[in-house]
């Protein structure tokens, strides 16, 4: 048994940070799943069992550079 299932829109979910897809989930042999790229088994994955969207989410973030810290590095 193999196959994708797409995740329902009420579920919030973030794309790929590198292709942008909307993550699938997979269910391997084992019946374990994975929420992964559909386009690309390199792209981030979580690891196999509970369907984890909330990993996907936190290691699809793109992490913005915070704004500069005003007082610490100012110039001479
Ligand atoms: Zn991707």
């Amino acid at each position: 048994m193999n196959g994708c299932l797409s995740i329902p829109k009420s579920v919030y979910c973030r794309y790929c940070k590198i292709c942008g897809a909307r993550p699938v989930i997979e269910a391997d042999m084992a019946g374990l799943y994975v929420v992964k790229c559909p386009n690309d088994d390199g792209h981030y994955q979580t690891r196999a069992g509970l369907i984890d969207i909330e990993d996907w989410n936190r290691n699809n973030t793109v992490h913005f550079v915070p704004t500069r810290d005003i007082n610490s590095q100012i110039s001479y």
